[in-house]
C-alpha cells in the first residue's frame, strides 16, 4: 500500500444547509463564493513544492455546489503550480441534490476523473433524520448519471449506526448500493460530534444512541456482506470492488493519510503533512481570507511531529487498515525492533484473535477492528 507520491486536498466551504451530524466546516451563504475562490487561487500560487503529486481531491462542504468551469478553474490552477501526474486520481465529491446529468458531464469533460458520491441512506426517514437535502431518487439519478456522463469510477458514502437502524434495514442499504455496482464504497459510522445539531438531540434525549455492541454487529455486518459481494475491507470504513484481483479501485488519495505519504491541504480547515511537519488553516473562512487578503498564509496551526508522535500515527493509522502497520516503515523511525517493543502483546494469549503478525505487517482481524481504540492504545503506551 506504499505510495511515494503526494496528494493534494482542496476543502470547498459551501453546503445548502447544514446536515445535523456533520462537524466539517461550511457555511451556507453563497454570496461569498467568489471572493472564497479569489483566496483560494492566492493560497494555492502562494505555494511551492517540488513534490510529484498523483492525486486531487475536491472535497468539503460542497464542491459540486460550484459550477464545472469553477471547478475546472481550480485544476487548471494545481497544474500549472504543480507537478500533478497527468493520470492523477481527481475526485470530486458530490451531493445528489446539487447535480444534474449535464453537470456530471461538465466535471468529467473539466478532468474530474473520480465521483464520491454523498448516498448516505436508501431509507427516505434517515436521510430525513440526518437533515441531508436530497432524496432517495435524488441519490439513485445522480448514480446513473455519474455512469452516462463516463465515470468509471464511482465511489458512494453510507451511514450506518443510525438510531433504529435494524440490521436487515441495514443490509438492504448494502445490497442497494452493490446494485448499483460501484467501484468503491464507504460505510461510517454515525457519530455525535461534539456541537452539533445531533449531539445537542442527543443531549436532551430527543433520541437515543444506539448500543456499542449493535453498532459493532453492524461493522461486521458490514464487513463480511460487501466482502461477500467483491468489496473487501481495505480500511475500516472504505471498501473497494476486487476487480481482477486488483487494488485499483481503492481511493488513491486516502491511502495517502494512512501511510504517511505527504499531501498539501488548501482551503478553510485544510490539514497539510509534509513530515514530520503538520499544519491546519483558519477554519473560518473570514480569518482565511483575511489572511490571504494581506500577504500572508492563513495557518493557524504548525507542528513538528517528534518520533514517538510519528511512531504513534504509525501505528494508530497503520491498525485502521487491512495490510496492518508495517513492520519495516516503524523500525526505520523506531530505535528497538517492534517485536521486542510490543513483545507482550503480540504474545498475549487472549489478543491471539484480534492481533494478526506476519514478519512484514501487523494488523488486526475483523473483532479487533471492533475495539480498535483499545488495542491502538496499548500499542501507543508501550512507546
Ligand atoms: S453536505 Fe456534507 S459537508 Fe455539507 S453539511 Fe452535509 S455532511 Fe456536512
Amino acid at each position: 500500500m506504499t505510495n511515494p507520491s503526494a496528494g493534494i486536498y482542496i476543502h470547498i466551504p459551501f453546503c445548502a444547509k447544514k446536515c445535523l451530524y456533520c462537524d466539517f466546516y461550511s457555511i451556507t451563504d453563497m454570496s461569498r463564493q467568489d471572493a472564497f475562490l479569489e483566496a483560494l487561487f492566492r493560497e494555492i500560487a502562494a505555494t511551492k513544492s517540488i513534490l510529484t503529486f498523483d492525486s486531487l481531491y475536491i472535497g468539503g462542504g460542497t464542491p459540486s455546489i460550484l459550477p464545472a468551469h469553477k471547478i475546472g478553474q481550480i485544476i487548471d490552477q494545481i497544474y500549472e503550480q504543480f507537478n500533478l501526474d497527468v493520470l492523477a486520481e481527481i475526485t470530486l465529491e458530490v451531493n445528489p441534490g446539487t447535480v444534474t446529468l449535464e453537470s456530471l458531464k461538465a466535471y468529467r469533460e473539466r478532468g474530474i476523473t473520480r465521483l464520491n458520491i454523498g448516498v448516505q441512506s436508501f431509507q427516505e426517514s434517515d436521510l430525513q433524520w440526518l437533515g441531508r437535502i436530497h432524496s432517495v431518487n435524488d441519490a439513485k439519478d445522480a448514480i446513473l448519471w455519474a455512469r452516462a456522463a463516463g465515470f468509471d469510477q464511482i465511489g458512494m458514502d453510507m451511514i450506518y449506526g443510525i438510531p433504529g437502524q435494524s440490521r436487515r434495514a441495514w443490509i438492504a442499504d448494502l445490497h442497494h448500493a452493490i446494485s448499483f455496482d460501484p467501484e468503491h464504497i464507504s460505510c461510517y459510522m454515525l457519530t455525535c460530534e461534539p456541537d452539533t445539531p445531533l449531539d445537542r438531540m442527543r443531549l436532551h434525549q430527543v433520541f437515543e444512541t444506539m448500543a456499542d455492541g449493535d453498532v459493532c454487529d453492524l461493522f461486521e455486518t458490514t464487513a463480511t456482506e460487501l466482502s461477500e459481494h467483491g468489496y473487501p475491507l481495505y480500511e475500516i470504513s472504505n471498501f473497494a470492488r476486487k476487480d481482477n484481483s486488483s487494488d485499483a479501485n481503492r481511493s488513491r488519495h486516502n491511502q495517502k493519510y494512512w501511510t504517511d505519504a505527504p499531501y498539501l491541504g488548501f482551503g478553510p480547515a485544510a490539514h497539510s503533512y509534509l513530515a514530520p511537519v503538520r499544519y491546519s488553516n483558519h477554519r473560518d473562512i473570514a480569518t482565511y481570507m483575511a489572511d490571504l487578503n494581506s500577504g500572508m498564509l492563513p495557518v493557524v496551526e504548525k507542528e513538528t511531529l517528534s518520533i514517538e508522535q510519528q511512531l504513534m500515527e504509525t501505528v494508530f493509522l497503520g491498525l485502521r487498515t487491512i495490510e496492518g502497520i508495517s513492520i519495516r516503515r516503524f523500525e526505520e523511525k523506531s530505535a528497538k525492533p517492534f517485536i521486542i517493543l510490543f513483545q507482550d502483546i503480540l504474545t498475549d494469549p487472549e489478543l491471539k484473535k484480534l492481533i494478526i503478525q506476519t514478519p512484514e505487517y501487523c494488523s488486526l482481524t475483523f473483532q479487533g477492528m471492533m475495539v480498535l481504540d483499545s488495542i491502538a492504545g496499548m500499542f501507543v503506551d508501550r512507546i
